[in-house]
């Protein structure tokens, strides 16, 4: 998701309170930004938001942090929680590249990827979000027995990440082609943006939860 360039977001974003700024410089104490101290749980790539904002609104006992690399996109996000503030949730501007210099080691409870962009060539295959060089750096953040949970459309790249799940010595706890469909696995399903749009021309959303 690439909105227009937005004048002004990264001023927007540079001011508000919702977002964790200079969150390299912040590792160690992403704790104190938030009221309670209470399990974490991070979107990478969140889009506008939706996901993560319900989410964080129906687990009020849970930390919630939504990553996103474009500030024309976070700006969006940050618009919607002036609407309805959420004290457990708070944003990152930051290319997921650089994760492990925010997070200390087992500090992330879940982690949760959605319609990650697909980057179809080859030879960009280590951008891909589901991919072994990523799972190696949210191997270092996830809490031991913590789980990644990854829905997208793209059969591609869904086939792409459970090979690479296997090659990076990661579990499959849970595998479906069509989560609407399976009544066990979509209760309770929030859906995403990318989600509503894609499911509603017909397209089966796959799942998979995974863990080490
Ligand atoms: N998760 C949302 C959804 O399901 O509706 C948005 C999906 S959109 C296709 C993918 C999002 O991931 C975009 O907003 C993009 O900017 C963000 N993204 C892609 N690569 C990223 C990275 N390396 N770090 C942070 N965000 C990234």
């Amino acid at each position: 998701m690439r909105l227009r360039n937005i004048s002004g977001s990264r001023e927007v974003i540079a001011d508000s309170k919702y977002v964790i700024q200079n969150a390299t410089e912040q590792k160690g104490k992403i704790k104190s930004f938030f009221e309670k101290d209470q399990p974490l749980q991070i979107e990478i790539g969140m889009g506008k938001g939706r996901f993560i904002m319900a989410l964080a609104e129906q687990n009020p006992d849970i930390n919630f942090i939504g990553i996103e690399k474009y500030s024309s996109v976070l700006l969006r996000a940050i618009q919607k929680m002036e609407q309805n503030e959420l004290p457990n949730l708070k944003f990152i501007r930051m290319d997921a590249e650089d994760i492990t210099e925010v997070f200390e080691q087992g500090e992330v409870d879940k982690i949760y990827l959605n319609f990650s962009d697909p980057w179809p060539k080859d030879r960009h295959a280590k951008r891909r979000l589901p991919s072994k060089e990523f799972l190696k750096r949210y191997d270092e953040i996830l809490k031991k027995d913590g789980f990644i949970e990854f829905k997208t459309d793209n059969r591609d790249l869904f086939d792409f990440a459970v090979e690479q799940l296997e090659l990076a010595g990661w579990k499959a706890k849970v595998i479906t082609y069509d989560l609407h469909s399976d009544p066990v696995l979509n209760e309770g399903n929030i859906m995403t943006e990318y989600e509503e749009k894609f499911s509603s021309i017909g397209n089966p959303i796959c799942k998979y939860i995974i863990y080490r």
